[in-house]
């Protein structure tokens, strides 16, 4: 039986796994995805949290879920690869062999990397959205803030889903306009990009048809 290992069960993982399960036949080829966490994270949802649309729960379901039958699952931190040897080295000792091995584990912000960005101030007035924990801890903040100055800070590309800080910028139009208090919201829009809206910045996403209909 041949092996087919898929490292990270995101959406591009899971995506893999259930069109991998329809090209492979059963009797030739086995297919295992790992991933460290039970729960997949819908993350164009953290997008709806800060501003209450969506809770934690609405964007949060089990991996199991969404793979087909005839796909195994491993959950388990995945340490390190060993390519010479075609190996895979779990967090608890175990090791997975493969004949094919698809990475998909993905990329995770690194607000370490900006001096002064993980300060005393983070997640008290300083806040990410592209976590969970950070579109919570927004969420919170929005609830009571009285208004002041709002900067959405892109500090650096390549960023998943570049066109979503533009989103959040026009949600917290709509949000403070709702509330009645938009004049009391100065919102600046910070970008490391030669535009708000640039093709260098946005062809990697659904947002391409977006902007084709915003052109049109
Ligand atoms: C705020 C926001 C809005 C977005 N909006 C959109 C949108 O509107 N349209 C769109 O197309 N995309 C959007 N995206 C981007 C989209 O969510 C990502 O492009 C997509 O999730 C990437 O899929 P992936 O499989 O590469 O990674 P992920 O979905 O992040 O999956 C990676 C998986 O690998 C696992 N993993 C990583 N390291 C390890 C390890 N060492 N051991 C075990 N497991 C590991 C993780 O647990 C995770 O489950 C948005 C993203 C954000 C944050």
């Amino acid at each position: 039986m041949k092996k087919l290992l898929i490292l990270g069960a995101g959406t591009g993982g899971t995506i893999m796994a259930n069109k991998m399960r329809k090209e492979l036949p059963r009797e030739e080829w086995s297919i295992t995805v790992v991933d460290k966490v039970k729960n997949h994270f819908y993350q164009p949802g953290f997008l709806f949290i800060p501003f209450g649309y969506y809770k934690k729960e609405d964007v949060i379901k089990p991996k199991q879920n969404f793979f087909p039958v005839g796909v195994e699952s491993v959950f388990q931190s995945i340490d390190r690869i060993d390519i010479e040897n075609n190996k895979v080295f779990l967090a608890n000792s175990e090791v997975l062999g493969y004949d094919i091995l698809i990475i998909a584990t993905g990329t995770k912000i690194n607000p370490e990397e900006t001096p002064g960005l993980k300060g005393e101030l983070w997640y008290k007035n300083v806040f990410d959205f592209y976590t969970i924990e950070g579109a919570e801890a927004l969420a919170g903040f929005f609830k009571t803030w009285d208004g002041g100055n709002l900067v959405v800070n892109i500090v650096d590309n390549p960023i998943k889903c570049p066109v979503a800080p533009l989103e959040f910028s026009f949600y917290a139009d709509a949000f403070f306009s709702e509330r009645g208090m938009r004049d009391k919201v100065k919102i600046s829009y910070v970008t490391p990009l030669s535009g708000a809206f640039t093709s260098q910045g946005h062809l990697n996403c659904w947002e391409v048809s977006l902007r084709t209909r915003i052109l049109k």
